[in-house]
């Protein structure tokens, strides 16, 4: 739909946005109001080159879009009654709990280990430990490929699925041919379009499911929910958006805690949604104030970071891991949550 900046565009100015939309296959339907004329744009309108063209016309206010961009993520697709499922539970459901270290210490597996039979007995059902870091110091700890096997064997020693980040293409091969089942696309590489379709492709014809972070910069819904798309359209739609937090930080948080985004989300894609409560307000006391919070908003689930001993801990544990007790009073609370939010479910 054209909204010109006029009440009405002269005949020489319809002229030049007819020919527009025709070349991309469309046509123009005038709306004539009492006050102002609009312009229908008849045909798909999902071209973004045609919205741009339409856009940099100095005599057009805007352009709303009826059509959404999204062809497999949109709440009104054909998928929109996909269903994913992992650690016994179906999203949407009951609540999927993912929990687990920040990073693995594959000098120290023993923790590890500890940490996933704590979480499993505190309630989760999916086990994270972190194989390859994406650190802001390229001084810092970067990960290291023998953490697989540590996060592989604590999978099988607890039953437990396991998710972990990749970041290229090796990690993914590597992750993929080890049966990691969820791989996480971090914050920092959520809108990597190659990496997504790389992602995409490898997943295609497999069950895997992909935990896709919110981009830290304030990432847009549309920015969200087109990244999952660029995953999808390679044919598999297990797709989880993971809000967690957005740049600039609110002072005193890691960053800006964003879990009221979910309802909005939730307006545009059938896309289930787990909140990472543990990078968006980073310290540990704050962590089950918002996980509960993001179950409040509609949350389908919480991947939050834990570790039977934080302050050992390397990479974010020591300040934003929860310790199995406080791991296992947020879930119980957070049951309660949904249970409230969903009377006839559990
Ligand atoms: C993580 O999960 O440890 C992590 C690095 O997350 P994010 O990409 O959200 O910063
Ligand atoms: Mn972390």
């Amino acid at each position: 739909m054209i909204l010109p900046k006029v009440h009405r565009l002269p005949p020489e100015q319809v002229q030049e946005i007819t020919e527009i939309v025709e070349s991309f296959g469309c046509r123009i339907q005038p709306i004539v109001g009492a006050v102002r004329t609009i312009y229908a744009i008849v045909g798909d309108e999902r071209d973004e080159l045609m919205i741009n063209r339409l856009e940099g016309l100095s005599y057009i206010e805007r352009i709303d879009r009826i059509q959404s961009p999204f062809k497999l993520m949109d709440i009104r697709s054909d998928l929109s009654t996909h269903q994913i499922t992992i650690g016994g539970v179906t999203l949407g459901k009951a609540p999927l709990f993912i929990a687990g270290q920040c990073t693995i210490d594959p000098k120290n597996p023993g923790f590890f280990y500890e940490t996933a039979q704590a979480v499993k007995e505190a309630g989760a059902h999916v086990l994270r430990g972190g194989v390859w870091k994406p650190r802001t110091n390229p001084y810092a700890f970067q990960g290291d490929d023998k953490s697989l096997d540590i996060l592989m064997e604590a999978s099988r020693c607890t039953g437990l699925p396991v998710d972990t980040e990749v970041m290229d293409e090796d990690q993914l091969k590597l992750a993929l041919d080890a049966g990691v089942p969820m791989l996480q696309v971090g914050a920092r590489n959520a809108l990597n379009y190659s990496l997504l379709r790389q992602i995409g492709a490898a997943v295609a014809g497999r069950k895997t499911i992909v935990l896709l972070k919110r981009s830290m910069h304030m990432g847009t819904l549309n920015e969200f929910i087109s990244a999952a798309e660029y995953i999808a359209n390679f044919g598999n739609p297990n797709v989880i958006l993971c809000p967690r937090g957005t740049a600039p930080a609110l002072d005193g948080y890691r960053n800006f805690p964003d879990e009221s985004i979910v309802p909005l989300l939730k307006e545009r894609t059938w896309a289930p949604l787990v909140v990472d409560p543990s990078h968006s307000v980073g310290k540990a006391a704050y962590v089950p104030a918002c996980s509960l919070a993001a179950l409040a908003y509609g949350a389908d689930g919480l991947c939050i970071e834990a570790h039977v001993q934080p302050s050992k801990g390397i990479g974010d544990d020591p300040k934003q891991a929860l310790t199995p007790e406080v791991l296992a009073e947020t879930f119980r609370l957070g049951r309660e949550i949904w249970k409230l939010r969903h009377p006839s479910s559990l």
